[in-house]
C-alpha cells in the first residue's frame, strides 16, 4: 500500500466518527486488505469500540472477505440467526450486525472495506445505506486523489532525478573539459588570466602558476604582483603596452622576459583583450601567457646558425680574394725576376740577388699551397697521427735556430727556456705535427711582434705538457680571441693582409692540437702581447726517476750534492743555449745556471748572489763589455774564477782578458771537452 498522507487519515477518521455518531453504533471502520489479511486502518473513536487500528486477522470467514470477493454490499442484520454467518469470528466480540461496501484502488483492485458493526440486530435504513455508500465514494475519491498526487510526486521526483542526472553529467563534463583545458594548457605551455580591473583582482590558471614557478598562496593576485615577475629590463615595456592597449582598445601581442625567483629567465608571449563599459572605461582584461622559452632558444640558435653561415660565406669570399692576392704577390715576384735573371748583361751579384728573391717567393707560394692542402685534408677527417719518441729540447732548439735567423735584422729577441734537462726531455708524440703547430705559432709571433721579445718554453704540470710561445706583439682583443681560431678569420684584416696570411694557420694548428689529444690556449691583451700555449698530455719516453738513477751510478758523483752555481754572461741567445746544453750534458757535475744578457746585468746578479761559484764571461756585449764586468766582479770577490769565452783569439786579446782579472780563457766555438777540462780545473 502507498503511504497514506496524514490529511487523508485525518479525513477518514472524521468519516468513521461521523458514521458511528450518526446512527449510534459502536464501530465504524475502514479496513485494508492484503495477502488474505484484513487490517483495521481507521476505527471510529466511539466508546466501547473494540477495534483498534492495526488489528489484523486472516480474512477467512469474516464479513469483509465476502464484501471484497463479491464486490457488493453486504448486510447481515443478525448473525446469530443467520445460518451463513453464525460461525463468524466477529460474533465472539458480540458484533452480530454488519453493513459494508468494498473499497477499491483507482485501478479497481481491492483496497479494503468501509463498514459498520453493532452488538444488536440492525437492519439499517435505505438512507443510511445511501450515506455509507456515499462515504465509500468519498474514500475512493481520496484514494484517486492520493494516487494522482503520488503519481504527480513520482513524476516530479522522476523529473528532479532526471534533472539531477543531467546536472551531474553537465558537472562531470564541465570538470572533464576543465581537466582537458588544463592538460591542453600544460601541453601547449599556455595559461590564461583574467583581471577584474574594478577590484584589482587577478585570476591565473594553473599553467600560469607553473610558468611563473610559484604557488597561489605565494602570489598576491594583483596587477602589481604580476609586474614583479617581469624581467626588470622589460617591465616598462610590458606596463606601457598594457596601458596603451587600454587607451587604444586594440588587442596586443608581445613577447618579453620573466625573471623568476630562482634567477631563471623565461621568454613568454602575451596576448590581451579587454571589455569596456558604455562610457568606454575598462572593466575586465583577459589574456593568455605562452611559455616560448624553448622556441625562443631554438630561433636564436637558427639565427646564430644563419649568421654563422653568412659569416662563413663572407669569410670564404674574403678568403678567395685573399688567396688571389696571396698567390699573385709571390707569383709577380717570381715572374718579374725570372724575366730579369735571363738578361745577359746582369752582374753575378744581381743575378744571385734576384735568384734569392725568386727562391723566397717560391717558398711563400709553397707555404700557401701547403696550408690549403692541409686544411682540405683536415676537412676529410682522415688524418692519422704517428706517435714516436723524440727529444723535445732538440725539436725546440731546431725551431729556435731556424726562427732566430729570421729575426736577425729585426728588433726582436727570441729566448728559449727548456723545462727539463736534455737528458730527460724525450717524449712520445707526433714530432711532425708538433713541429708544424709550433712553427706556425712562432711564425705568427714574429709576424705580429714589431719589437721586443718572443719567449719559447715549456712546463710540465702532472701529466700535462704546456709549450708556450709568448710575445710582446700587438696582442688580440678579448672579443676576437675565440674567433681567430676559426678558418679564414683574421683579427684586423689590414694588418694581417700586410703581414701576409690567409687566416688558416691557427685553425690548422688547433685541429692538429686536437688530433694530438690536446688544445691551444690563448692569453692576450691588446697592445701588450699574446701567449699561445699548446697543451698536450705529457707522455715521457722514459720516467725522470729512471733518468736520475741511470746518471747516478757509483763512479759518478752524487747529483744531489755539490751543485756548482755558474753565471753565464752572454748576449747571443743561441750561444747561451749552446752553453746551457753542453753544461747539462756533463753528467759528472751538476750545475745551477744563471743567465745575464750583458755585462751590467752580470755584475748586478753577481753582487746580489754571493753563492756563485764560477763565471763564464763573454767579452763583446751591449751596455758593459766583458772586460769591465770582470774587473767589477773581481773587485767584490776575487776568489771566484772568471773564464772568458770569446771569438777574439789574438794573443793581445787574451792578455787583455787576463789584465782585467780573468782566470782563464776559452775560444769560441767552444768544444764540450775543452770546457769540461777547464771547468774541472777551477771547481
Ligand atoms: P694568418 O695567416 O692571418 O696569420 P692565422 O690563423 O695564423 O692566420 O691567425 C689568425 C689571426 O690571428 C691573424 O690574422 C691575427 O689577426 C691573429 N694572430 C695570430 N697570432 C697572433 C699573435 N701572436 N699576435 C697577434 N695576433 C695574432
Amino acid at each position: 500500500m502507498k503511504e497514506i498522507p496524514t490529511w487523508i487519515y485525518e479525513k477518514w477518521q472524521g468519516i468513521t466518527d461521523l458514521l458511528s455518531k450518526l446512527i449510534g453504533i459502536p464501530a465504524a471502520l475502514i479496513m485494508h486488505t492484503y495477502d488474505e489479511y484484513m487490517e483495521v486502518l481507521v476505527s471510529s473513536s466511539t466508546e466501547g469500540n473494540l477495534y483498534k487500528v492495526g488489528d489484523k486477522k486472516k480474512w477467512h470467514g469474516l464479513y469483509c472477505e465476502t464484501v471484497i470477493k463479491t464486490q457488493r454490499e453486504l448486510l447481515v442484520s443478525n448473525a446469530l440467526i443467520d445460518p451463513n454467518w453464525d460461525k463468524n469470528p466477529y460474533i465472539k466480540l458480540g458484533m452480530i450486525s454488519y453493513l459494508g461496501y468494498p473499497l477499491n484502488y483507482p485501478d479497481k483492485t481491492p483496497f479494503g472495506t468501509i463498514c459498520i458493526l453493532d452488538y444488536k440486530e440492525n437492519c439499517y435504513s435505505a438512507e443510511f445505506k445511501q450515506t455509507l455508500y456515499y462515504l465509500k465514494e468519498v474514500v475512493e475519491n481520496d484514494l484517486i486523489a492520493m494516487f494522482e498526487f503520488n503519481n504527480k510526486e513520482e513524476k516530479l521526483n522522476a523529473q528532479l532525478l532526471q534533472q539531477n542526472k543531467l546536472l551531474q553529467m553537465l558537472k562531470e563534463s564541465a570538470e572533464e573539459n576543465e581537466q582537458r583545458l588544463k592538460e591542453a594548457q600544460h601541453l601547449a605551455h599556455i595559461g590564461n588570466w583574467e583581471l577584474d580591473i574594478i577590484n584589482n583582482n587577478l585570476y591565473w590558471s594553473d599553467e600560469i602558476y607553473r610558468i611563473f614557478n610559484c604557488k597561489p598562496q605565494e602570489f598576491g593576485a594583483t596587477y602589481e604582483a604580476f609586474l614583479s615577475f617581469i624581467h626588470p629590463e622589460d617591465r616598462n615595456f610590458v606596463n606601457e603596452s598594457y596601458i596603451n592597449h587600454l587607451s587604444t582598445k586594440k588587442p596586443y601581442n608581445i613577447t618579453h622576459r620573466l625573471l623568476l625567483a630562482n634567477d631563471e629567465i623565461k621568454y613568454v608571449n602575451e596576448r590581451c583583450t579587454s571589455e569596456f563599459d558604455k562610457h568606454g572605461n575598462p572593466i575586465i582584461s583577459k589574456g593568455t601567457v605562452a611559455d616560448v622559452t624553448e622556441q625562443y632558444k631554438y630561433e636564436q640558435k637558427l639565427l646564430k646558425a644563419k649568421e654563422e653561415a653568412e659569416q662563413s660565406n663572407m669569410l670564404k669570399t674574403e678568403f678567395l680574394h685573399n688567396l688571389s692576392h696571396e698567390i699573385r704577390t709571390p707569383m709577380n715576384g717570381i715572374i718579374g725576376f725570372a724575366n730579369f735573371i735571363d738578361s745577359p748583361d746582369l752582374s753575378a751579384e744581381k743575378r744571385s740577388y734576384y735568384a734569392n728573391i725568386i727562391q723566397s717567393c717560391s717558398l711563400q707560394l709553397l707555404k700557401i699551397i701547403d696550408d690549403i692542402i692541409e686544411i682540405s685534408i683536415l676537412e676529410t677527417k682522415r688524418i692519422s697521427i704517428t706517435k714516436d719518441s723524440f727529444n723535445l729540447n732538440e725539436l725546440l732548439m731546431e725551431l729556435y735556430s731556424v726562427f732566430n735567423l729570421k729575426v736577425v735584422d729585426r728588433n726582436i729577441q727570441i729566448h728559449l727556456k727548456k723545462g727539463l734537462p736534455d737528458g730527460c726531455s724525450k717524449i712520445i708524440s707526433d714530432r711532425n705535427k708538433l713541429h708544424k703547430i709550433l712553427s706556425n705559432l712562432i711564425e705568427n709571433a714574429i709576424k705580429y711582434t714589431y719589437e721586443g721579445f718572443i719567449d719559447i718554453g715549456y712546463q710540465i704540470d702532472g701529466d700535462i705538457l704546456k709549450i708556450y710561445i709568448k710575445d710582446s706583439g700587438i696582442g688580440i682583443s678579448s672579443e676576437n680571441q675565440a674567433s681567430i681560431f676559426e678558418r679564414f678569420s683574421q683579427e684586423e684584416k689590414e694588418i694581417s693582409r700586410k703581414q701576409g696570411g690567409l687566416g688558416l694557420g691557427l685553425s690548422i694548428s688547433k685541429e692538429n692540437a686536437l688530433l694530438l689529444g690536446g688544445d691551444i690556449q690563448l692569453e692576450s691583451e691588446k697592445g701588450k702581447g699574446s701567449t699561445f700555449s699548446l697543451v698536450l698530455p705529457y707522455q715521457p719516453a722514459e720516467p725522470i726517476k729512471e733518468f736520475i738513477r741511470r746518471n747516478t751510478h757509483t763512479d759518478t758523483p752524487d747529483l744531489t750534492e755539490n751543485v756548482v752555481k755558474i753565471l753565464i754572461a752572454e748576449d747571443e741567445e743561441v750561444n747561451y743555449l749552446y752553453l746551457e746544453t753542453v753544461l747539462e750534458e756533463m753528467h759528472d757535475i751538476r750545475f745551477k745556471i744563471l743567465h745575464a744578457r750583458n755585462g751590467k746585468e752580470a755584475v748586478d746578479m753577481f753582487i746580489k748572489d754571493n753563492s756563485i761559484d764560477l763565471v763564464l764571461m763573454d767579452i763583446k756585449m751591449p751596455e758593459m763589455n766583458g772586460y769591465e764586468a770582470t774587473k767589477k766582479i773581481k773587485s767584490f770577490r776575487p776568489e771566484v774564477p772568471v773564464i772568458a769565452q770569446t771569438a777574439y783569439s789574438t794573443e793581445s786579446d787574451r792578455q787583455k782578458a787576463f789584465n782585467h782579472g780573468c782566470n782563464n780563457w776559452i775560444a769560441k766555438p767552444i768544444g764540450k771537452d775543452a770546457l769540461h777540462k777547464i771547468l774541472c780545473k777551477y771547481i
